[in-house]
């Protein structure tokens, strides 16, 4: 629930004529404080209290949590809507692995390697999962220390998460790790959050919270934001694909539809205790991607099931306002040389992605001029009139493509053979050549063009 002006202005000193916070009065510092174009402190004559107060108001719904720190740091919360339509989702959830300190040690090895090392390139992006989640098994406080020695040890700063019954053992994971690592503890329950205050206070690193319940939950983090600490990761302990669901749903609402500041956080979810097989793992896993979990921790990383999750959160946490993109430029496939054709298309980031690995596939050396349609598709862009035979007549004149190859044969998509003539009035050095419709085409076209030629 965004934050009125108009409720800030209550708050406000109103002097008259004072102007010192840089606007002619305090209602515009309000509503441009409200909108996040100006700070509180611009305003030097509100008390403490008020200033706390509207610090309050202004917070996030829902708390931003940094796990780990510097360019790996995973920073999970800080969302603004139910639904991606209505603006975008913008941090996605946080992908663990669950090791146990009584794996044996190869498959310790084996998992947490995968945490960094699995990774997937898919339309330019590097998709993998994030978080290593170590959890005391076998009650055995040194077992467990060795564990995290040995993960943090082997890992280049991926964010770690420690799971401990007791707060001892998870003060005693926090020093053999490093308190710098900044990991998340889990958890802090009714049972020990007396001594999680007392001995975590002062530890500056993100706490998980664990009751059976959510108005459980709700009373911990109200005692926990009493005594100063606030960022907090939360499990409602539900086990169940209903349950667990139900209960995403219903933090967020809580959060974002009634501004309730003990449910305004982030969630940490267990597929890896919910399933007792991978494709129910994965399907529970997906569930919960798509209904707002901020950690998902599983049992195992496999790369059969690992793909289809990643590319589950990259599209839904992609920004609907923003289509993806790659650079317009020309891009050199399979070591064209000065007599390679050239192949014409949009930097719709799919269609490049599409079209430049059929080029490759057939090893025909090529030319991909991808011209800048702002993200457009063919088709959209054409009809947006971002794509047509004059605005790629004047891309293929300023490219430089024609110092780069004497072939004077440009192929244009399929789909708009009609643009074949403004082009050629365009480029009348050229002969423009209407290539397949569909990028699953050139696989037989492109051999055959270079085989006339
Ligand atoms: S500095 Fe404060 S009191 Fe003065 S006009 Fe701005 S908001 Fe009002």
């Amino acid at each position: 629930m965004a934050v009125k002006g108009t409720d800030l202005v209550k708050l406000l000193p109103k002097k008259t004529k004072c102007k010192e916070c840089g606007f002619p009065t305090c209602f515009a510092f309000a509503m441009k404080l409200a909108t996040g174009g100006t700070e509180i402190s611009a305003c030097p004559h509100l008390s403490d209290e008020v200033r706390e107060q509207i610090e309050e108001l202004l917070a996030p719904p829902i708390r931003p949590v940094a796990i780990g720190t510097g360019d790996k740091a995973l920073v999970i919360g800080d969302e603004e809507v139910m639904y991606r339509h209505e603006k975008t989702f913008f941090h996605q959830p946080g992908i663990g692995v669950l090791v146990t300190d009584t794996d044996d040690e190869k498959e310790i090895e084996r998992k947490v390697k995968s945490v960094e090392e699995m990774k997937f390139i898919w339309i330019g992006h590097a998709l993998k999962a994030d978080l290593v989640v170590l959890k005391s098994a076998s009650g055995d406080k040194g077992k467990f220390l060795s564990l995290v020695k040995k993960a943090a040890d082997m890992t280049d700063g991926a964010p770690l998460v420690l799971m401990a019954d007791d707060i001892d053992t998870l003060l005693a994971g926090l020093e053999a790790c490093g308190k710098e690592r900044k990991p998340l503890l889990y958890a802090v329950t009714e049972e020990n959050i007396d001594e999680a205050i007392s001995k975590l206070g002062q530890a500056e690193v993100p706490l998980a919270v664990k009751a059976d319940g959510l108005e459980k939950i709700t009373a911990l983090t109200e005692k926990l934001k009493e005594a100063g600490l606030q960022d907090l990761v939360v499990d409602a302990g539900s086990r169940t694909l209903w349950e667990a669901v139900r209960d995403q749903i219903f933090v967020r609402r809580a959060a974002l539809k009634q501004g309730y500041k003990p449910l305004g956080h982030p969630t940490i979810t267990f597929p890896c205790f919910m399933a007792d097989d991978s494709r129910k793992e994965l399907a529970i896993a997906s569930a919960l991607l798509t209904r707002y979990a901020g950690i998902i921790v599983l049992s195992d990383l496999k790369e059969d099931y690992l793909f289809p999750l990643v590319v589950l959160r990259m599209n839904i946490y992609t920004d609907p306002r923003v289509p993806m993109a790659v650079e317009a430029k020309i891009y050199e496939i399979n070591e064209p040389t000065n007599v390679s054709p050239v192949l014409l298309t949009t930097n719709f980031a799919l269609t490049y992605f599409s079209v430049a690995n059929e080029i490759e596939a057939t090893k025909v050396p090529t030319y991909l001029a991808i011209q800048d349609t702002e993200g457009l598709s063919v088709l959209t862009s054409w009809s947006a009139g971002k794509f047509n035979g004059e605005t790629a007549g004047e891309f293929i004149k300023k490219s430089g493509i024609e110092q780069k190859t004497k072939n004077r044969r440009i192929v244009i998509p399929g789909l708009l053979a009609r643009i074949r003539g403004e082009l050629e009035d365009e480029l009348p050095e050229w002969e423009v050549v209407i290539g397949p419709r569909d990028a699953a085409g050139i696989s037989s076209f492109l051999p055959e063009l270079v085989g006339r030629s």
